[in-house]
């Protein structure tokens, strides 16, 4: 482990972050039908190849976990092997989001997938020493919003009754662009009465002009990836005053050729720009990353230097939903592991 400071990842899909082995045991186990017949030959179907620049190639590695994620126990699973991953690669907090709507297919309800995903959280960090975490519900863009727009209330609904120590926000997620991101208004003025706290996927496969909607029209303090706020200079400026925080995920908009390459992100432009720029997973396993080998790229091709990376998790620190206490402590190991 290279970067030793306590970690944060802001954004972390569990559909994302599933490991060969655990994927083909749980098929085995529910008796579905793998397209390998080992966790080996099974990797290529989850994890994405290094050289991945297409996001059709991304989105099919979604098929998979989707399928085997329609019960209680494999949630449950996934999500504490997860935490206790992330505990072991040292991170300090994770964020971990997951679309409740997605895992109904065999007649588990949204609030029993979620109390699945809680569940396997809560285990997993009885067992961790330092790592805290929390979880996101994310709402979902298919089609038009009407398309699916019960199940989506329903999400935000969730977000804020099941809201706890470890349920803590709202996402919508899914692919951009397939209707205008405003036609979701009536799901984040639903977060912003409720007070649950929320980010938004806005400005990757899309323009500015989404991540100006997510801001101005939603009151979005944290954008999901968030990138192409950059060809707005104005937005940028608007951005960085009212203090909104971007969760980047370098692989992952290089994978889905939301950006040409590393050395192409603006990434550490925004940064300087005075934009709360923070550097995330986005999917662990299908983007075959961690937060340390995202922060190796960072440095060595995307223009960042080792005091960015502290200042980068200072400000997800900031930008985390989490109560005081944990944020002070948090900042303050962060300040100890800078000094
Ligand atoms: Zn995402």
């Amino acid at each position: 482990m290279k970067h030793t400071f306590p970690k944060i990842d802001l954004h972390c899909h569990l559909d994302g972050a599933i490991s060969p082995e655990t994927m083909f045991e749980l098929a085995q186990e529910r008796h579905l039908e793998l397209p390998a017949d080992s966790p080996e030959t099974l990797r290529p179907f989850i994890v994405c190849d290094p050289q991945c620049r297409s996001v059709n190639e991304y989105l099919t590695k979604f098929e998979l976990p989707t399928k085997v994620l329609q019960d209680r126990e494999a949630l449950a699973r996934v999500a504490y092997e997860l935490v206790l991953r992330s505990e072991k690669q040292g991170l300090g907090y994770l964020e971990l989001r997951f679309a409740p709507q997605l895992h109904t297919r065999k007649g588990m309800s949204q609030r029993e997938a979620v109390e699945a995903v809680e569940d396997g959280v809560r285990i997993a960090l009885k067992q961790c020493r330092s790592l805290r975490a929390g979880i996101l519900l994310c709402a979902m863009c298919i089609g038009q919003a009407s398309d699916n727009r019960q199940a989506n209330l329903e999400t935000v609904r969730l977000a804020d009754s099941c809201r706890s120590d470890l349920v803590r926000g709202f996402d919508l997620a899914g692919a951009e662009g397939l209707c205008a991101l405003s036609d979701f208004g009536e799901l984040f003025a639903i977060a912003r009465q409720a007070g649950v706290p929320f980010t938004c996927h806005a400005g990757d496969s899309q323009g500015p002009e989404t991540v100006r909607t997510a801001i101005l029209d939603f009151g979005a303090s944290r954008i999901g990836h968030g990138h192409h706020i950059f060809e707005d200079k104005e937005l940028c400026g608007i951005a960085a005053e009212r203090g909104v925080t971007l969760e980047i995920c370098l692989t992952s908009n290089v994978q889905c050729e939301t950006r040409p390459s590393y050395e192409a992100h603006p990434a550490k432009a925004l940064l300087d720009m005075g934009v709360r720029v923070t550097l995330n997973t986005d999917n662990p396993i299908i983007a075959g990353v961690t937060l340390d080998s995202e922060y190796d790229l960072a440095l060595a091709r995307c223009g960042f230097e080792e005091t960015d990376l502290l200042r980068m998790n200072r400000i997800a620190a900031q930008a985390a939903f989490m109560e005081g206490p944990e944020r002070e402590t948090l900042l303050r190991r962060l300040d100890e592991a800078g000094e």
